[in-house]
């Protein structure tokens, strides 16, 4: 086993995780075809190409779905919080969390960062109040 104790998360996970700890959110881009892609994968699930990068994201989405947890299931997130299924700018959909002012499905969100003890912190997003 390796020791990596500076690194979060896997091979695959690193350089998303890394990018976090600087509170930038990245995807991977296909080289070949031009593709984004979230979660990261080893190859692109558009064309199979294994040409893929890391890019910086806008940062900005919209609401693609979203639900309401009133239980607690985890020590750290005190309900009532937002799980939400946010449609990036790029293309790319990821679970996350709403956080801020109430928003609802196809409002445009950003991202904010989520502090965490000891990990990386999570993207999480919050209603995009600039310009439209
Ligand atoms: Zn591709």
């Amino acid at each position: 086993m390796t020791e990596s104790s500076t690194t979060f998360g896997d091979a695959i996970t690193a350089p998303f995780w890394s990018a976090a700890e600087e509170r930038r959110l990245v995807l991977q881009r296909c080289g070949a075809c031009g593709a984004f892609q979230f979660y990261p994968r080893l190859f692109c699930l558009a064309c199979d190409a294994e040409d893929l990068a890391w890019v910086p994201a806008a940062g900005t989405g919209i609401v693609y779905a979203m639900t309401t947890v009133h239980m607690k299931v985890h020590p750290t997130l005190e309900p009532p919080y937002v799980v939400a299924v946010v449609e990036l700018d790029e293309g790319p959909r990821l679970v996350s969390n709403l956080v801020g002012e109430p928003a609802g499905i196809g409002d445009r969100v950003r991202v904010a960062w989520r502090e965490r003890e000891g990990q990386p912190p999570l993207p999480v997003f919050e209603p995009d109040g600039g310009a439209a």
